[in-house]
């Protein structure tokens, strides 16, 4: 089932809840995706806040009923950046021109997670802490969220051992993730007002 099919009203809300936050002080702010017998989604009643959000996940697995973990969301906090570079404030009709670019030149969605979060969230599916999925939504765009959750069989001895060396190696603070890492996640674009939540 898809991410977007399996999102409550509560993990909705949680969401939101974020979003609000980084708005008011521009940290990342998020927290664990749990999953219940059903397959749905919550928020971990734990929350997270700062730059490390996103990579905190391995050492808190009991903050989820039953260590259920589907993965992580958190907000990319990016207006205050925006604001800066362009000298004013945003305004709605700035935001189809915000892309990201990586040192490499690739361009990025606002919904596209760091290749430090999908290499995180590989590593979490790796060692079965998570089922790794990371979602992420920014202050800019707060409507859309990005989901990326790895496919059927795409953590395996081979690209577990390659993300572990990845990890080592490089310890890569790109924007864009790597060419290697992309193929094995399934993307999903959500939008949150199509979302009622049940
Ligand atoms: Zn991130």
């Amino acid at each position: 089932m898809a991410i977007k099919d399996r999102i409550t009203s509560e993990l909705k809300n949680a969401i939101l809840e974020s979003i609000r936050k980084t708005e008011e002080n521009g940290n990342e702010h998020g927290f664990l995706m749990c999953t219940d017998k059903d397959g749905k989604l919550y928020p971990s009643r734990e929350k997270c806040e700062g730059d490390s959000c996103g990579m905190d996940i391995d050492i808190y697995p009991e903050l989820c009923p039953k260590k259920k973990i589907q993965g992580l969301f958190h907000v990319h906090p990016e207006k205050l950046q925006e604001e800066k570079r362009l000298g004013r404030k945003i305004r709605k009709e700035d935001i189809k021109d915000i892309f990201r670019v990586d040192r490499k030149g690739n361009i990025v969605t606002l919904q596209t997670p760091s290749h430090a979060d999908v290499l995180t969230i590989l590593l979490t599916k790796c060692n079965k802490s998570t089922e790794g999925t990371v979602c992420i939504t920014t202050d800019l765009e707060p409507d859309k969220v990005g989901c990326w959750t790895p496919r059927a069989g795409a953590a395996n001895f081979a690209t577990c051992y390659y993300a572990k060396r990845d990890n080592v190696l490089t310890k890569n603070r790109d924007i864009a993730p790597k060419m290697w890492i992309k193929p094995l996640f399934k993307k999903e674009v959500i939008d949150l007002m199509d979302i009622n939540g049940k």
